[in-house]
């Protein structure tokens, strides 16, 4: 694509739910969600790069920076060719990628950032407990041990959260965290609706 994609960030911690907006935005006309989370988990576990994610992310561990940015932009090809994802009519919805400089890097011919959702919760004991719950309930195994949340929260406040100096802070939405996911989606919603619209007010409707 010579265009680059339209897109949105969706930056949070470990639990703040990015999965759970990103999931309500995506389901939105307008709106494309993808999560580098969901793309590894739905890999074959017993391919090749299926083993690779289940080595580092049992760890709570990024998966190796080129590995990461080659299947995403394989994936976001096979979508838009597939007719899944409409680049020209849609807003890219990206949760859980870029995580840290080099993926910016990667990644910097192919996104066109308009925006950036910070969801912020100050309460650490909810996220551990969403994180708890998802472990039960999703049976997802880096959400089991406190060790490897721990690591997890750990990238995200060393490697992660400071990407966002290398954007300009106008672009930057500060949105609470703590509230029913209906709430929260309302404070996403007073934020990137006027950037979807804005960056779309040519496209069919
Ligand atoms: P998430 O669902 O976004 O918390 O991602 C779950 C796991 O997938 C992470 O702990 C990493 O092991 C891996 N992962 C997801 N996105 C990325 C990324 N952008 N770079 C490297 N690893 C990633």
């Amino acid at each position: 694509m010579t265009e680059k994609y339209r897109t949105v960030l969706l930056f949070g911690a470990p639990g703040a739910g990015k999965g759970t907006q990103g999931t309500m935005l995506g389901s939105i006309p307008g709106f494309h969600h993808f999560s580098t989370g969901e793309m590894f988990r739905n890999l074959d576990p017993y391919s090749d790069t299926g083993k690779t994610f289940r080595e580092y992310s049992v760890r709570g561990e990024l998966v190796p920076d080129e590995l990461t940015v080659d299947l995403w932009r394989e994936c976001m090809q096979a979508q838009w060719t597939l007719g899944i994802y409409h680049p020209f009519s849609e807003l890219l919805v990206l949760d859980g990628i870029p995580r840290n400089v080099r993926q910016t890097e990667l990644m910097a011919e192919h996104v066109d950032v308009l925006g950036i959702v910070l969801l912020q919760a100050t309460d650490q004991k909810l996220m551990l407990d969403r994180l708890r719950g998802r472990a039960l309930k999703e049976g997802r195994a880096d959400d089991a041990q406190e060790a490897v949340i721990k690591r997890r929260l750990q990238i995200f406040e060393e490697t992660t959260a400071p990407l966002l100096a290398e954007y300009p802070c106008d672009i930057v939405h500060r949105v609470d965290a703590i509230g029913s996911p209906a709430m929260v989606l309302k404070r996403v919603l007073e934020a990137v609706t006027p950037i979807q619209e804005a960056a779309f007010s040519n496209a069919l409707r």
